[in-house]
């Protein structure tokens, strides 16, 4: 039996699992609003302990952040106003659970990365009440290498565990930027997030984790195993013996950049050999704004990028607001479907100024730096918006204009969305959400939101043949560019270069290394022939004897 999620961290586990179960009080609780203070102050004092002792730097924050949240002055007023007489007191879980449903659906509406914090929210409630009603609350206690599987994995959890015994971590909710990804990444273990049914094993169980594929098989055979050890080591084996510029075996130059959200990021990239910056997420600067950044202060802020990339190529990409990155001086507006609602360059129909400032910042950014600078748009969706972005981008003197292809229709027209450009960057991740019809957010959907899907690929090999015969260079910059097995698919798709995590570049350059062009179109064409992600991935591995 295999449960499937998303693979958030690389690697191969083996071990019996250990299943985290959430402290849950079902009985009523009667205190006073002091005693709730109290406890409410305990679980900020236990937290803050925690924080303390943790050496896992992200963590350390998390812990920290939740601490403050049990502490915020808001947060006590809510429950008191809710508290007021006898029968409130008899039992307080209402109370608490009403005042905490406002910060959480505070949190839910920005969508995203703080959506993602919702679980780390629900957990101060389930410690409070756990303090008020008498229940240990220092967790799971490790004595052997293990597994670790919980509904999802909250700080306090990570904290509690003596992580020298977690083999890998697998929860049944989450995504790729949830906790659980970020602490298996700090620790280098691998994990699965979204892996519904896991919770329906038994404590236990013998289970073998894939991170890279984001599988859990449970009872798996001696073959299961040995195969995909092999594969792991040869890829790291590989990583770790090709250096310099991205190369197929035949010679043919394929570009290995990194994807950044900031300075910091860029310069771990140049550390990790990135050829240059494929992907810069400008929108991720300004998440926590209420208030437009001025010009200067953007180009401040973009002049950092460039000048740890002096020399080299940044491509720098508009403002994403909106969808799974809701900006809050932008994205004032509820929308009932963000995804398929005013974000990325659609926002000119809404805020056209503020995207008008931002090419002024860029422009003047870009004049001051050593740095070769391209810029696209994200979401740009047909050819109109194409040409309208590249006629903004040249008036203001920015020499590389283009677009990011991340709808089928944008793929579908590329000749003549890319006839509008000087470069095209395959958005995978959002190409892959609106070709399968699945939110890329939703752990329920994972198996449909892979960019192995035939579907998905045939839509590349769609653009990338017309960026051939237009000669316009077309990069990937979704995570699928980070696989080493998927990047040797999409070369052979026609794609001219990749970018992704820092991380992950050693193994792309390592696996590239040793396959040819040909090799790369045949199995590129072979896959396109199949019907499901599984064999497309399947048939892949066995040609490219990987
Ligand atoms: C993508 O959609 O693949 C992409 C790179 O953009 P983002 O993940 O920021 O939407
Ligand atoms: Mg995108």
């Amino acid at each position: 039996m295999t449960v499937s999620g998303i693979g958030v961290s690389p690697g191969i586990a083996v071990g019996p699992i250990r299943v985290i179960v959430h402290l849950s009080v079902d009985e009523p609780v009667s205190a006073t609003p002091q005693e709730v203070f109290a406890a409410l102050n305990a679980v900020a004092d236990d937290l803050e302990r925690r924080a303390e002792t943790i050496e896992l730097e992200v963590a350390k924050e998390v812990l920290g952040a939740q601490a403050m949240i049990a502490r915020d002055p808001a947060l006590v007023e809510a429950i008191g106003a809710r508290l007021t007489d006898d029968i409130s007191y008899s039992d307080v879980r209402p109370a608490i659970a009403e005042a905490f449903a406002g910060f959480r659906d505070a949190l839910l509406s920005l969508g995203g990365y703080f959506a993602e914090r919702v679980a780390d929210l629900d957990e101060i409630a389930d410690r409070t009440l756990a303090v008020l009603s008498g229940q240990e609350t220092t967790g799971l206690r490790l004595t052997e290498p293990s597994i670790i599987v919980a509904q999802d994995l909250t700080p306090a959890d990570t904290a509690a565990l003596d992580l020298n015994f977690a083999k890998a971590l697998v929860v049944a909710k989450g995504g790729p930027t949830s906790h659980t990804a970020i602490v298996a990444r700090g620790l280098g273990i691998p994990a699965v997030v979204g892996a519904e049914g896991v919770m329906d094993l038994a404590d236990g169980t013998r289970v073998l984790v894939d991170g890279r594929e984001g599988i859990v098989i449970v009872d798996p055979t001696e073959s299961d195993i040995s195969g995909r050890e092999v594969r792991e080591e040869t890829l790291r084996a590989r990583a770790a013996s090709v250096e310099g510029p991205g190369r197929l075996a035949d010679q043919t130059p394929i570009a290995l950049m990194a994807n950044a959200g900031n300075g910091k990021d860029a310069v771990a990239a140049a550390a990790a050999g990135a050829e240059g910056i494929g992907l810069f997420r400008t929108e991720l600067l300004f998440l926590d704004r209420d208030d437009e950044p001025s010009v200067d202060e953007q180009v401040e802020l973009y002049r950092a990028v460039f000048d740890a990339m002096a020399g080299r190529r940044v491509v720098l990409r508009t403002l994403d607001a909106g969808s799974d990155k809701p900006v809050p001086f932008i994205n004032a507006i509820h929308e009932d479907n963000p995804a398929l609602g005013v974000r990325g360059w659609r926002l000119t129909r809404s805020a056209n100024d503020v995207l008008n400032r931002q090419l002024d910042a860029v422009a003047a950014a870009a004049q001051a730096s050593a740095a070769d600078v391209w810029v696209m748009a994200p979401m740009i969706d047909v050819p109109a918006e194409a040409a309208e972005f590249a006629y903004r981008a040249r008036e203001r003197g920015i020499r590389h204009v283009g677009v990011m292809i991340e709808t089928p229709a944008a793929a579908i027209l590329a000749d003549k969305v890319l006839a509008e450009v000087d470069f095209g960057s395959l958005g995978t991740n959002d190409l892959t959400q609106y070709v399968m019809a699945a939110d890329r957010l939703d752990s329920r959907l994972s198996d449909l939101t892979s960019s192995w899907h035939p579907a998905v690929l045939r839509t590349i090999g769609i653009a990338a043949s017309h960026a051939k015969t237009l000669a316009r260079p077309l990069g990937v910059c979704g995570e699928s560019a980070a696989n080493p097995h998927l990047a040797a698919i999409l070369v052979g798709l026609g794609v001219t270069s990749l970018s992704m995590a820092p991380s992950a570049l050693a193994e792309v350059r390592g696996f590239l290394a040793q396959v040819d062009r040909a090799t790369c179109e045949r199995v590129a064409n072979q896959v396109i022939t199949l019907s499901s992600a599984e064999e497309a991935e399947a048939v892949a591995l066995d040609i490219l004897g990987a």
